[in-house]
């Protein structure tokens, strides 16, 4: 069979890699030339936060957020360069006066999940120093066991690596695609037909879904005088933080979430609020370096809910929103199986190939 991707986001480079292996012959079309970093999943701080995320989202993104966490270790394995990934689990903190947001964040968590799957929904009450020395003055925290983080950049390269050494892959980059209908996607050179399209395109398929971006800022710091070792929420009534640590007492701090399609560079505000935030978990900040300041806009759907439509020679996966890292393998997983149920095909090769 003969399919197209479009779109060359984490959602189409992990489908594209997925059915190569299953033996598809995969055209992936994105509008980016080669080398260029501009999708929103080059952006993403690689958080792998399936529980914590329940806070906000629905019980779907901790139920596909977890099965993602049982493929990633399965599907990086088979990767021919490594990717940084580690699952050595989150804290959630806060400051005196708002642990009482704390406390609402362990029972929100915790009554979402109710007893569906009580061995993973694992959440401990800990006291912050039992894991990070230096973040003891922020006493009470939460412990997160099961979650972890990876490198999306890293993960971004390794699946290009690999599709562009695949004989059954052709990747056209700098290629815009005009519009997609079931069976062929049409580009300036006219209509191509294929036997499956998939449609991986993030914020350009505004003009056949109801996306809307939400902007999503993040800084990069450099920070010598600072050793914490797990992935660490701050909560706040007003501005929730994260910092990602990362080889090399590199940190990731953010992000902000805000309702816009602007791609402009990180305004004054938001820095101010990522960094003072920062340093108010870590005083080692203060003589840190902003190595990189990152903006882009995760696409979205009205109920901020991941979207899987299969339907006669068309898949759409889209609507990622925060979680395109998290989800990634998971929906990738179950659109496979979607189009192959679809077009009568023996669903127990991708069983096993899963
Ligand atoms: C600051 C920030 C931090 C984030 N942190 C995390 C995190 O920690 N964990 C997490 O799980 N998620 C995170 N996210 C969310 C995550 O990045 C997104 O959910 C994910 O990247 C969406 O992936 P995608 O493949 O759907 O879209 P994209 O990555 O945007 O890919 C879409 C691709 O389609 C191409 N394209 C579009 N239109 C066309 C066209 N007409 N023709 C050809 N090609 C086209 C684009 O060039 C692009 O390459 C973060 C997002 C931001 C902004």
């Amino acid at each position: 069979m003969k399919l197209a991707v479009v779109g060359a986001g984490i959602a189409g480079r992990l489908l594209s890699w997925r059915l190569s292996k299953l033996g598809y012959d995969v055209e992936l079309f994105d509008k980016q030339k080669k080398g260029e970093q501009q999708a929103c999943s080059f952006a993403a701080a690689g958080i792998l936060s399936p529980l914590a995320e329940l806070e906000m989202a629905e019980l779907d993104i901790y139920t596909l957020g977890n099965r993602s966490m049982t493929l990633y270790p399965r599907w990086l394995s088979e990767l021919s360069t490594p990717v940084f990934f580690q699952q050595k689990g989150s804290l959630v903190t806060a400051h005196g006066s708002d642990k009482v947001e704390l406390e609402h964040f362990y029972r929100v968590v915790k009554r979402k999940v109710g007893t569906k799957d009580s061995e993973q929904a694992l959440i401990e009450k800990i006291s912050v120093s039992e894991k990070e020395d230096d973040l003891s003055h922020l006493g009470e925290g939460l412990f997160l066991p099961t979650e972890g983080q990876i490198d999306p950049i890293e993960l971004m390269d390794s699946l290009f690596n690999d599709l562009n050494k695949a004989k059954n892959v052709k990747i056209h980059n700098g290629v815009t695609i005009n519009h997609i209908a079931n069976h062929k996607v049409e580009t300036q050179d006219g209509d191509k037909a294929f036997d499956w399209v998939f449609d991986c395109r993030g914020l350009g398929a505004q003009s056949d879904l109801p996306l809307r971006a939400v902007r999503g800022e993040l800084i990069w710091l450099k920070a010598p005088d600072v050793e914490i070792k797990h992935l660490t929420r701050l909560i706040h009534p007003r501005y929730k933080i994260y910092v990602v640590p990362r080889p090399d007492n590199v940190y990731l701090v953010g992000a902000t979430e805000i309702e816009s399609e602007d791609y402009s560079p990180v305004s004054v505000r938001s820095s101010l609020e990522l960094l003072s935030a920062a340093y108010s978990v870590h005083r080692g900040f203060g003589e840190a370096r902003i190595i990189k300041n990152v903006v882009n806009c995760r696409p979205a759907l009205p109920n901020n809910l991941p979207l899987i439509k299969t339907e006669n020679g068309l898949t759409q996966i889209n609507g990622l929103y925060r979680h395109g890292i998290l989800l990634g393998p998971a929906v990738v997983e179950k659109a496979i199986e979607a189009f192959v149920q679809e077009t009568k095909q023996d669903v127990r090769k991708v069983q096993y190939a899963n």
